[in-house]
């Protein structure tokens, strides 16, 4: 069958990371019958020097023409690149927000994975790594706190403020769906984060979320306290698969989740909108400081394409054969040079992408 990818490849490692991971969707594609047909729009400071703004309609009408979005990164180095002496709306970042608009991307999903041969990284006493993890984090993305209204006043000569926190069914039912369909790929738990104790938006949160689990009985679902979970993901992070939470309080935990596994090069994510489409690419920036170095790592855009695989074409085969095929390089011994300690072998970007794709035949 033929999937039609939309690539950023941005700015910084951007480029290198993309490439390294159409080799491996190209060996995907050879070893399982598919066709992946690529077409590159810019976007952020690549996009600037080009068009003048971070981002055209016309590579939006390309996006949302596509089954699904594969970025590397945008920005440059934010104290010396010209970009960032543009007024905001013009500069780089500016691009990412507008991208997410116009696919109407509600659902971030951002996945920490210790892999065995990594845990040294994993900043955890060692009987917790041990046990090893592999939870994804569901957040809420376009309601909330960060999009509520807000206000900044003087009463009564005492400077003032206030944000709003406010969530409909709807906005809920959403992305309780999502986080419940995404369970049912990995290991049928949920568990749904709210402050039910103290706000109402968590009352509604919890009902609305305990409604959609009656048409997922395969799934088992429980409630967990924000202030409990943030403990919990540093105490035994192996209890969680699916940790479904609104906006702000996904926004804390899934930095907090990240951090854990030590590997920011290994960090893959996903925003997805009520269809299947979504827009992949990894947690970290453009890494400014080591562009056009061929030593970037490229997993984390590589387990993004997995994810790619998984959600937006149902290709689950095919995405554990990605996550297998990283596995099994690092399994190795096969390090870039982020993620090496002494006695392994270093590769660069090219030469990661190129063997992780060899390793799936
Ligand atoms: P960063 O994630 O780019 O880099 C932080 C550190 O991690 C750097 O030392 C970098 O070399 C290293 N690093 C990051 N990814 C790596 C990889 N794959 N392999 C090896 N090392 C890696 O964060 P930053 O330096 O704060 O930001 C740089 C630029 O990226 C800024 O313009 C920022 O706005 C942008 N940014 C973009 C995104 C995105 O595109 N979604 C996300 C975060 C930051």
């Amino acid at each position: 069958m033929d999937y039609y990818i939309t690539c950023i490849p941005g700015d910084g490692i951007g480029p290198e990371i993309v490439a390294a991971a159409k080799k491996v969707l190209d060996a995907v594609a050879r070893k399982f019958g598919h066709s992946f047909k690529y077409t590159d729009i810019l976007m952020g400071g690549a996009s600037i020097d080009v068009h003048g703004v971070p981002l055209t309609d016309e590579a939006i009408a390309t996006a949302k023409a596509a089954d699904a979005v594969l970025m590397g990164s945008i920005g440059g180095d934010t104290n010396t690149s010209p970009w960032y002496k543009l007024e905001p709306s013009k500069r780089p970042e500016a691009g990412l927000l507008k991208i997410r608009k116009a696919l109407n991307l509600f659902a971030n999903l951002r996945p920490a994975v210790l892999f065995d041969d990594l845990a040294d990284a994993c900043v955890l006493k060692k009987e917790i790594c041990e046990k090893g993890f592999d939870l994804v984090i569901v957040r809420e993305l376009t309601g909330g706190l960060y999009f509520g209204e807000r206000k900044t006043y003087t009463d009564n000569g005492v400077r003032t403020a206030v944000d709003t926190l406010k969530y409909d069914e709807k906005e809920i039912k959403r992305i309780a769906v999502k986080a419940f369909e995404i369970a049912k790929k990995r290991r049928n738990k949920v568990t749904s984060v709210d402050k039910a104790n103290v706000l109402d938006s968590s009352r509604l949160w919890r009902a609305v979320v305990n409604e959609v689990s009656a048409d997922y009985p395969e799934v088992t679902l429980e409630h967990m306290l924000v202030d409990n979970c943030a403990m919990q993901l540093v105490k035994d992070p192996s209890q969680f698969d699916v940790i479904l939470t609104e906006n702000m309080f996904g926004d804390i935990l899934s930095d907090e989740a990240s951090m854990i596994t030590g590997s920011i090069g290994m960090l893959s994510s996903a925003s997805l909108n009520e269809t299947k489409f979504g827009l992949y690419e990894p947690s970290h920036g453009s890494a400014p400081d080591i562009a056009g170095k061929d030593i970037a790592n490229p997993i984390a855009t590589i387990l993004s394409a997995a994810m790619m695989l998984r959600y937006s074409f149902d290709l689950n085969k095919e995405a554990d054969a990605v996550e297998n095929a990283v596995r099994s390089v690092i399994r190795k011994g096969i390090r870039t040079k982020d993620i090496a300690s002494e006695g392994f072998e270093t590769v660069g970007c090219k030469a990661m992408g190129e063997l992780i794709a060899e390793e799936i035949g």
